[in-house]
């Protein structure tokens, strides 16, 4: 978005928009002209490059053309959200007045437009706009110091799409996890923390949206103030205990949605105080690692909730991310979710009728907050009555079960305490076929409203009484060829033939005012006829405003009950996430997990959900794996050697995922697991490839490292995956072999450590709590099979040129460096315990390399065919094995 142009010499109407561009110098404008928004200047070149629309010209603005495009209105949501995916912020600028109140002010009066919503990622409440499985965070931050170098944060989650607004604060190392924890569409801040240069950082990488607010209306009396009026109360303290910082961020997040919404004040339920430490800690590497809720490359299919994902609803869809993005640490709070997931396991008729019942319900926190913002339609109402019904019914259900857990008895009371008078209401009020906009009446069901019904009636039956009416007159003037008709200009009107004969017309002229005549027609209307035509259509002006006052009476009646609608729709999407995770132990033979007090970490026959899945799709079958990570006083290190693709990443990271499903109350893929509460998990892998963030990526490598080894706890779990990869062998072995020993005597917590640096595995000898593992292979000949399977010891080889041939490297190549690893081994054989690399005699040793091949002639043949289409460096190591073995078969 640009800065506005200057006004001297400008249309009345150009210095209008002039003016209220200026207001708003960060948002494209949205500015209505009749059937279309309007841009104009920088924004319409924006605008029109972002969507792909003409761009155009209107008039002149110093002497020079001025750019212009246009959306019309009613499409105008769609090029909204593409405006807002694109990280653009709209302000939508209406007509206030009547076009025809302007005129009258004068000829060169301008139509009043004001700005009435500013529409930024965080704060969009459409449907249309937005993603119904996923929150739509925005994200307000405030900051308290502690001390002259500390500093605590306060963090204020809003979506205001559904009214859900949470506090909490953290320590300035935790900030990074919980901004990824939150993973906000929008962040609002104060100018400084904004060009705080320790923090810089955090704002770039974010995906959202950051928006600094000027210091100056961030001053904790206005924040405190602020929370106050939006919730109509004179103390916060019924609230509970907040920090300043918490208090700052909450302030911060009602000024943006102030500023954003304008007059509209969205119904956000009383912020809930999240305690430090009762989620488990994750930080925004390990997240994006581990692929929780998107993969490294943003989606969310091939991520562990896509896998996992079993609900029936948005709401619950939401609430599952919500609930893997923050697992739990608190003992009871997550045996409590497993009691219930249990039951439902154990009851498959009860989780089939609840799932059922489940999957009819709408959406109803979205809808009651739309409704609460003025932006409702008829069948926002219908869906929080749909909803509301869906509620009642499992709350039915399950108060005829013996015995639930207590979770489960809980929800289902909940449930069952809907509003039964507002549904009987919205039921007997709404039509069964509901337009979109209220705007489009005949919403109101028929007997609900007399006068509606009345008014409707008259509409209705107008056709009847003109076809009355013409006949009378026919009969009356005796013309038989009179007919009533109706155009825009006329509106009704009697028409007959030029043929009528003289008679006929002298009666008809002076019963009826004469209006027009045409070639062979000749028009004219009566006093009868005029008031029939305003009675009709002030019928349905009056219609309209009739249905018009009973939603805003329904609205007003859903709001009055806002908060308990709240709960149940909080109610539906803990039961849908309750039955999912049961749904999904069922379908893939998931186990209920021990999650305890001590520093266990026991996992038998464990397997990575995504991998399993990924596989089951092509017909294969996962390995099964046990890790034993326990340890009384102190977790024990596994370090994992072995061939490339056999398998150590998604070893390591199936158990990350493992102690994650665990924690959020879900069961595990895996046929036995104990797992300690685990308070904070990190998992790091060595050098990869982030160019894209400009920073050297084995400077990454060991930024990140270092935060584990200054984090870690006894209670955490550390997955390192290749550290030391990004930097020469020397250099790398060194920095992994003091890491391994500094998770062994330091942080002493449960960690999985992959290397292909074997040397470590000496470590073993060393270090009391440090066990060799590693992935077994099957060598038939010259060829390898990977067989996926952990065990004890120490890698024998690491099998490189195999792999390498898997994957398609030239035959010659693979020969070559054949060679050169026997050299390499006799050198090590004869010369012992000396440095490899750096001071072998590589090439006097060694004969020349072979001659290249002579070039083979086109081949036109099947293999040849075959060969030509494989482009080795696109391969995947396993497209690649498939493709040996298609050749294979070819041959
Ligand atoms: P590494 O980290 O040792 O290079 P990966 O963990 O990336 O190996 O695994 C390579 C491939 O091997 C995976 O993409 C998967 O297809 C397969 N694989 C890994 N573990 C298993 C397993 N336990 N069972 C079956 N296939 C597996």
């Amino acid at each position: 978005a640009a800065p506005a142009p200057e006004t001297p010499g400008a249309t009345p109407m150009m210095a209008q928009y002039i003016e209220i561009k200026a207001a708003n110098p960060d948002c494209l404008l949205f500015y209505r002209m009749g059937d279309f928004y309007e841009l104009f200047f920088a924004d319409a070149e924006t605008a029109s490059r972002a969507l792909g629309i003409v761009l155009t010209k209107r008039g002149k603005h110093g002497g020079a053309d001025i750019p212009m495009c246009g959306v019309p209105v009613e499409r105008a949501d769609d090029y909204l959200s593409r405006l807002i995916a694109l990280g653009h912020r709209v302000a939508v600028c209406e007509q206030t007045e009547d076009p025809a109140e302007a005129k009258r002010r004068g000829p060169k009066s301008v139509v009043r437009r004001e700005v009435v919503r500013l529409v930024t990622p965080g704060t969009i409440t459409e449907d249309r706009l937005l993603d119904p499985a996923r929150a739509n965070l925005l994200l307000a931050i405030g900051r308290r110091k502690l001390s002259e170098t500390a500093h605590a944060y306060g963090l204020a989650a809003v979506d205001i799409s559904t009214g859900r607004f949470s506090l909490s604060e953290v320590a300035g190392q935790e900030l990074s996890g919980a901004i990824s924890r939150h993973d906000p569409r929008e962040i609002v801040l104060s100018e400084a923390l904004h060009a705080d240069p320790a923090l810089g950082r955090l704002w770039q990488e974010t995906r959202a949206a950051v928006v600094p607010l000027p210091q100056g209306e961030l001053e904790p009396a206005a924040a405190e103030r602020r929370i106050r009026e939006q919730y109509g109360v004179s103390t916060l303290e019924g609230f509970g205990q907040f920090s300043r910082a918490e208090i700052a961020a909450a302030g911060a997040a009602l000024l943006y949605i102030a500023r954003t919404q304008l007059a509209a004040r969205p119904p956000l339920q009383v912020p809930t105080r999240e305690a430090g430490g009762a989620t488990l800690s994750i930080d925004a590497a390990t997240r994006a690692n581990l692929e929780l809720t998107r993969t490294l490359s943003g989606e969310r299919q091939g991520s562990l909730l896509d896998a996992i994902d079993r609900t029936v609803t948005a709401n619950g869809a939401r609430l599952l991310a919500e609930h893997l993005a923050g697992p739990l640490t608190d003992l009871a709070a997550i045996a409590r979710r497993q009691e219930a997931v249990a039951r439902l396991v154990e009851e498959p008729a009860l989780r089939g009728t609840l799932r059922d019942t489940l999957a009819r319900a709408p959406d109803i926190a979205r809808a009651l907050s739309r409704t609460g913002l003025g932006r409702a339609g008829p069948r926002d109402l219908a869906a929080i009555r749909d909803g509301l019904d869906v509620a009642a019914a499992l709350g039915a259900r399950l108060a005829a079960e013996p015995d639930l857990p207590d979770a489960l008895a809980r929800l289902g009371r909940r449930l069952a305490r809907i509003d039964a008078d507002l549904v009987e209401r919205l039921r007997a009020a709404l039509a069964d076929d509901l337009p979109l906009n209220r705007r489009d009446g005949t919403f109101v069901r028929a007997g609900y409203h007399a006068e509606i019904d009345e008014a409707r009636s008259l509409g209705q039956d107008s056709r009847k009484v003109i076809a009355a009416l013409q006949a009378r007159y026919a009969e009356e003037t005796g013309c038989r060829t009179l007919r009533i008709k109706h155009n825009n200009m006329l509106g009704y009107y009697i028409e007959v033939p030029q043929s009528v004969g003289e008679a006929c017309l002298k009666g008809l002229m002076q019963d009826f005012v004469h209006r027009q005549t045409m070639v062979d027609a000749m028009r004219f209307t009566s006093v009868e006829l005029g008031e029939l035509e305003s009675k009709i259509s002030g019928a349905s002006d009056r219609a309209l405003a009739l249905e018009t006052a009973v939603f805003e009476d329904l609205a007003a009646r859903v709001l009055a009950g806002a908060e308990a609608i709240a709960e149940t729709a909080e109610a539906l999407a803990r039961l849908d996430v309750a039955a999912g995770h049961a749904e999904l132990a069922v379908e893939l033979d998931w186990r209920c997990p021990v999650v305890d007090d001590s520093l266990s970490f026991v996992v038998t026959a464990g397997r990575h959900p995504v991998v399993e899945a990924a596989l089951r799709r092509s017909g294969e079958a996962f390995i099964a794996n046990d890790c034993d990570l326990s340890g009384d006083t102190r977790g024990r290190i596994r370090l994992i050697t072995g061939p490339n693709m056999g398998g150590k990443s998604t070893f390591l990271r199936q158990n990350a995922l493992i102690a994650v499903l665990a924690q959020i109350g879900s069961f595990v893929p895996a046929a036995e697991a104990r797992i300690g509460r685990v308070d904070r998990l990190f998992s790091r892998v060595g050098a990869a490839d982030d160019l894209a963030r400009g920073h050297s990526t084995f400077m990454v490598e060991m930024v990140e490292t270092a935060a584990i080894l200054n984090q870690a706890t006894r209670r955490s779990l550390v997955i390192l995956d290749e550290i030391g990869r990004g930097t020469a062998t020397f250099d790398g072995l060194s920095i992994a072999w003091a890491c391994l020993e500094h998770l062994h005597e330091a942080n002493a917590c449960r960690s999985l450590f992959a290397t292909h640096f074997h040397e470590l595995t000496a470590l073993g000898q060393r270090l009391a709590r440090l066990d060799n593992a590693t992935l077994k292979v099957a060598e038939h000949r010259d060829e390898v099979v990977f067989l996926h399977e952990v065990v004890p010891g120490v890698a024998e080889r690491s099998y490189g040129l195999q792999v390498a041939r898997l994957a398609g490297l030239p035959a010659t190549v693979v020969a070559r460096a054949g060679a050169i690893l026997k050299g390499l081994e006799k050198a090590e054989r004869e010369r012992p315990g000396r440095p490899r690399i750096d001071d072998l005699p590589l090439f006097a040793n060694l004969a020349p390399p072979p001659p290249p091949p002579e070039p083979e002639p086109a081949a036109d043949d099947a293999l040849g065919l075959m060969l030509d289409a494989i482009d080795p460096d696109a391969l995947t190591p396993r497209e690649a094995l498939d493709a040996l073995y298609r050749l294979k078969r070819a041959r």
